[in-house]
């Protein structure tokens, strides 16, 4: 007998894929619209933004260029520190639907708990576009286990996901174990350590056991983590190397040898973040 469906029970609109494309820096519009059209085209489904890349309209743009229909794509766009005002949260996401060509999008983050963030004011307002159906999910970015605590305390509806920097020189134990114990994602920024995971001895030697590139050892290292990975690549060659890296299974060996890497790197630290990095 079929199970009677509720707005809670009804399935998310659309999963959050895997591997996903990053766009911070892609700053020519041209250049941007043609990555996006060109991932998607080569079957990436998850792009993500932010307001303060610049490149909201060149992303949306590229969706629309690409021959994949918008509800397929899962699509996240986060809300800049100087938005985290209640009515500044609302204004600013309705400026990046409107940038992006899209009714709604399926993860809204906030992307730093700084500035003028506050788990009440600010989640309220998060939860409030839910409501109206212009975001799927809360999201939160670059947030410690209190910040998360704070933020699952503040709001009724689920923290669906937590952007952090992670990579295998910078492997998150806390965070993942966090996650592990919690219905809340992990999703892996900057996952070739900016480009520094290509210079590191151990994953070259897997790299080179497998045949495959190191930045294909490093996503299919975080996938196997259990870690979402939004590598940002420019170039068709880069953009289809890292979609490569979905063939690659590393073996038990592989994962203890990047797991042993004795050397830590973190690549984003702007001084507005949470002072627990320094
Ligand atoms: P990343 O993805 O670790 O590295 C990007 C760099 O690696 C680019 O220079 C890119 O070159 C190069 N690259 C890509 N694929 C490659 C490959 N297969 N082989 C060799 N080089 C390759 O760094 P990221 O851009 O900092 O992080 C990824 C995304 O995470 C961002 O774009 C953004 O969407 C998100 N992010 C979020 C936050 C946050 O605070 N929430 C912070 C940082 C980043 P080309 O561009 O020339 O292809």
């Amino acid at each position: 007998m079929a199970t009677e469906q509720t707005p809670e029970s009804a399935p998310l609109a659309q999963e959050m894929p895997t591997l996903g494309l990053g766009t911070w820096q892609n700053e020519d519009p041209q250049q941007c619209a043609e990555s996006v059209r060109t991932a998607l085209e080569m079957g990436y489904r998850h792009v993500d933004t932010a307001q303060i890349y610049g490149n909201e309209a060149a992303v949306g743009d590229g969706i629309a260029a690409a021959d994949v229909d918008r509800e397929d794509v899962f699509l996240a766009t986060k809300v800049w520190n100087t938005n985290h005002a209640h009515d500044d949260v609302i204004s600013s996401t309705e400026e990046s639907l409107d940038k992006l060509g899209v009714d709604s999008v399926d993860l809204l983050y906030v992307h730093w708990p700084s500035a003028n963030y506050d788990p009440e004011d600010t989640l309220s307002a998060f939860a409030e576009l839910k409501d109206r159906g212009l975001i799927d999910r809360i999201g939160v970015s670059n947030f410690e286990p209190h910040h998360l605590d704070a933020a699952r305390d503040a709001v009724d509806d689920p923290i669906f996901a937590n952007q952090v920097e992670i990579h295998p020189l910078l492997p998150q134990e806390e965070l993942r174990e966090y996650a592990e114990g919690t219905d809340v994602e992990l999703v892996g920024y900057s996952p070739l350590a900016r480009g520094q995971v290509l210079d590191v001895p151990e994953i070259q030697d897997v790299a080179e056991k497998h045949d495959v590139s190191e930045a294909q050892v490093s996503l299919a290292w975080l996938r196997q983590k259990g870690v979402t990975a939004i590598p940002k690549a420019t170039s068709r060659d880069h953009v289809a190397d890292n979609w490569a890296s979905l063939g690659l299974e590393l073996d038990d060996e592989d994962v203890a040898a990047i797991d042993g890497i004795d050397r830590t790197e973190r690549q984003v630290n702007p001084g507005f973040g949470p002072d627990s990095w320094d």
